[in-house]
């Protein structure tokens, strides 16, 4: 008789700071977790969508509580007391990059026996139980939990001029980017006009010599104190009523401009740049999920009990990005990862009696 095939206790999807704490705790939990990391693809990578999620995109992350930027020795040195400063030692470093803690924090995953599959799961089956997942290989994994961790990718606007010089002056992460030599001193363009917006365009004012921020309609849709901070900048010049109608440039220069397009019957202009950066919202990783768990209008899971992680389907539960348009911090992902697993652990637990 062929072997029967194992049924997983906890399939984690996603591998962004949501999945890898669902996974540390679910693994300490005994639950043995099984993580779908995603694929490493030509089309992931286009799309924003490679494993280790969005913080594998940016440079240093100072937010992230536990790893402060700075000489990390020397303020050990000043201000640890001496019985405990051995303790702390090893970790003597600077600060942390979003790339070195996303593979922490998948080490510690895989330290606690996290196994992971480095590839996507494409399709569900939620009607059953247990679940049925079905990755891009085609192999079929059974669970009786599963945990969506799938995060959110930055939006684009879909230009050809904007695929083509992407990775060469065109991103849609001002954060990751921006202290580039090629932005430095120079022009730069960015597109939106929502809080993610205005923060990116004080933040590329630190290097470039000018942000031009194009926004669609004559207001603001930013938070009023970052619209303010926006609008006193010297250094930040808006473009109202406008969109971006070409990203500009040259096979051997990459981007060197944009022509920004009037909403309001305006002749076309063109403005010099060495970057444009799309601002223009997230869109959550839940498509391979084909409206199988509830969704808000934007696409973004449903918690459907409040303060906890369930979604609509009952042993499924959310966690970080993919189920939140709000905080989107990657403290926030790490925290409901947690609390995803946890619900998870209670769940089979009650379930078994
Ligand atoms: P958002 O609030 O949805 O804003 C998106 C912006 O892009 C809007 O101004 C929108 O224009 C524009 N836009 C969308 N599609 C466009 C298109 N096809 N062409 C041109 N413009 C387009 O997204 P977000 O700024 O990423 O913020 C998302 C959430 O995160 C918000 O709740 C925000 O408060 C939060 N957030 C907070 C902070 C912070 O507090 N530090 C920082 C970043 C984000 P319209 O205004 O015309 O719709």
């Amino acid at each position: 008789m062929p072997e029967k095939s194992k049924v997983e206790k906890v399939v984690i999807i996603g591998s962004g700071p949501a999945g890898w704490t669902a996974a540390i705790y679910t693994a300490r939990a005994s639950l043995e977790p099984l993580v779908f990391e995603g694929a490493i693809t030509e089309e992931n990578r286009l799309a924003g969508t490679l494993p280790l999620g969005q913080l594998a995109l940016t440079t240093e992350v100072e937010n992230f509580p536990g790893f402060p930027a700075g000489d990390l020795e020397a303020y050990m040195d000043d201000s640890i007391d001496k019985s405990r400063r051995q303790i702390m030692a090893p970790h003597a470093k600077e600060g942390v990059s979003g790339p070195e803690l996303m593979e922490l924090m998948r080490q510690q995953a895989s330290n606690f026996g996290t196994r992971i599959i480095t590839d996507d799961i494409v399709e569900v089956d939620f009607d059953s139980h247990p679940f049925r997942l079905t990755a891009s290989s085609g192999e079929v994994t059974e669970a009786l939990c599963v945990i969506v961790a799938t995060g959110a990718r930055a939006n684009y606007l879909g230009l050809p001029s904007e695929e083509a010089f992407k990775n060469r002056g065109v991103s849609a992460c001002a954060v990751c980017d921006g202290a580039l030599p090629r932005f430095r001193g120079k022009p730069v363009v960015v597109v939106g006009g929502g809080d993610s917006a205005v923060e990116e365009a004080t933040f590329l004012t630190h290097f470039a010599s000018e942000v031009h921020l194009v926004h669609r309609r004559d207001q603001l849709r930013a938070s009023k104190i970052m619209a303010e901070r926006a609008l006193k900048s010297e250094k930040i010049n808006i473009h109202w009523n406008s969109e971006l109608g070409e990203v500009l440039g040259s096979d051997a220069d990459g981007v060197t401009g944009a022509r920004l397009k009037s909403t309001t019957g305006e002749p076309d202009r063109e403005v010099e740049a060495t970057g444009v950066f799309l601002a223009i919202g997230h869109t959550p990783n839940t498509a391979f999920l084909n409206g199988k768990l509830e969704m808000t209008p934007k696409k973004y899971l449903k918690w459907t009990v409040p303060f906890r992680t369930n979604t609509s389907v009952d042993g499924v539960f959310a966690a970080g990005d993919v189920a939140d348009d709000y905080y989107r911090q990657a403290v926030t992902a790490a925290g409901s990862g947690c609390m995803a697993a946890l619900d998870a652990e209670r769940w089979l637990a009650a379930r078994d009696g």
